[in-house]
């Protein structure tokens, strides 16, 4: 790829660890892991080691861990699968559309949903979320970390809220995961999802991970696969690909977290020195390292990512899947920003491969684009 790829949080190139770990899964290792055969048996191990490396990196036992295509699937499971008619689900203000509309589906069939406010900087206060917690909660859920601001959540501090009452905290570790997987028995989490691509895994894989009280409904039925908890066949190679990709991240975190966050440092402040009246959403609260979410006053954010499409650097508006959409961003909404500035909000994350050169490059180009519109304007 020619330009500078600073979009990690809407999909993550796959590392080649990861790439090779699968290769074998796809043509030398052909078999069904449902199959009596010895073929059959070997797509199993692989698998049900697949499973305890997810399962030990997570403080799960391996019967907690059933595979998905992805956070999506993960996260509408975790809502539709562990609450029912007549019960109460809390929910934070900025989580993912993949847990808001499942949420507000079973809402409009009576379950009482509630939603957790958060402050300016995007965190919901474990406090807020106790008082919330009423007779007939059966679920909270919070994500680790936003997929547009970056900003974490306080998992650990929720989990004992949450513990404390008696009710199951579901975590969307699908952003956070790669830098900060929560702990299901130390963090008091009861069910994490996962995704491959955005750990530099596969794409079209996750898991939802849960622990031994939780009992969620099937989801698919069919062959009886995943403990009759999933039917399909498995995606052997992607499942493969994902237990590595969270075995490098996890292995690694410390020093890739170091290591962005000391890129990251580069880019802000040299935004900030050219650019006016420009802010880093989030950079009062605890951030993932490679997100940057810049409010450009006055400037389009679709205009913007064309320009600095022109220029070779790809970046994105807030969510990727709101990406195209008019209606300004929700979370930028819920942390008390105005629809005019949640339109004009960019946002860069930097990866595995980004180097400091790229994120110079960025932040000039940046200058650039945002000089030439806001000439256009005046
Ligand atoms: N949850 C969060 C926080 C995300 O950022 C995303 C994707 O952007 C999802 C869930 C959905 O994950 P997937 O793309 O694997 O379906």
């Amino acid at each position: 790829m020619a330009g500078i790829y600073l979009d990690h949080a809407a999909t993550t190139p796959i590392d080649p660890r990861v790439l090779e770990s699968m290769v074998p899964f796809f043509a030398d290792v052909p078999a069904n892991p449902s199959s009596l055969h010895s073929a059959g048996a070997a797509a199993r191990e692989a698998v049900e080691l697949a499973r305890a490396t997810i399962a030990s990196v997570l403080g799960a036992d391996p019967e907690g861990v059933v595979f998905t295509s992805g956070g999506t699937e993960s996260d509408n499971w975790a809502i539709r699968g562990l609450v029912s008619d007549g019960g109460s689900l809390i929910v934070s203000a900025v989580e993912h559309h993949a847990v808001l509309e499942p949420a507000q589906a079973l809402a409009r069939v009576g379950v009482r949903l509630v939603s957790a406010p958060v402050s300016h900087t995007g965190q919901a206060e474990p406090s807020e979320i106790g008082s919330r917690i009423l007779n007939g909660c059966q679920l909270v859920s919070v994500m680790g970390a936003n997929n547009e601001t970056g900003v974490r959540q306080d998992v650990k501090a929720i989990g004992r809220v949450c513990a404390e009452k008696g009710v199951p905290l579901h975590v969307d570790a699908v952003q956070s995961a790669v830098y900060d997987p929560p702990h299901l028995r130390r963090d008091s989490v009861a069910a994490v999802s996962l995704s491959g691509h955005k750990l530099y895994g596969p794409k079209g894989v996750g898991a939802l991970v849960f622990n031994r009280a939780l009992h969620p409904k099937p989801l698919l039925l069919g062959g009886g696969q995943e403990r009759g908890l999933r039917g399909g066949t498995l995606n052997v190679p992607g499942i493969v690909g994902l237990a590595t990709a969270l075995r490098i991240a996890f292995d690694e975190r410390a020093a890739e977290s170091a290591r962005i966050d000391r890129i990251r440092n580069r880019f802000e402040p040299r935004v900030i020195q050219q650019v006016e009246d420009v802010e880093i959403v989030g950079s009062d609260a605890p951030r993932l390292p490679g997100h940057s979410l810049l409010i450009v006053r006055g400037v389009d954010a679709g205009a913007l990512l064309m320009a600095l499409d022109e220029r070779g650097v790809y970046a994105s508006a807030g969510a990727a899947c709101s990406a195209g959409s008019t209606e300004p961003s929700h979370v930028l909404l819920a942390m008390g920003y105005s629809p005019e500035e949640a339109r004009s909000a960019v946002r860069f994350t930097l990866g595995r491969w980004t180097s400091e050169e790229d994120v110079n490059t960025a932040a000039d180009a940046l200058a650039e684009a945002v000089a030439e519109l806001r000439a256009l304007r005046s």
